[in-house]
């Protein structure tokens, strides 16, 4: 399971990646209601919603700061 960085809740990935309709070039086109995920610094990060993910982009750097 990923976990939301914003709110801390974890995702179901594989339904996240199931539902989305991605494009190669790193955009995302997901069903909110499953989860929704954004590629960002050659990763991808999972969002519980697209709450969450709105939060993110905002200011990514907030979120994946890992040291
Ligand atoms: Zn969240």
């Amino acid at each position: 399971m990923a976990q939301c960085p914003i709110c801390g809740r974890t995702v179901d990935e594989v339904a996240a990646r199931q539902s989305t309709g991605f494009t190669a070039h790193g955009a995302s086109e997901t069903d909110p209601t499953k989860g929704t995920r954004q590629f960002h610094d050659g990763k991808w990060v999972y969002f519980d919603s697209l709450e969450c993910r709105s939060k993110f982009l905002t200011n990514p750097e907030q979120y994946t700061r890992t040291a």
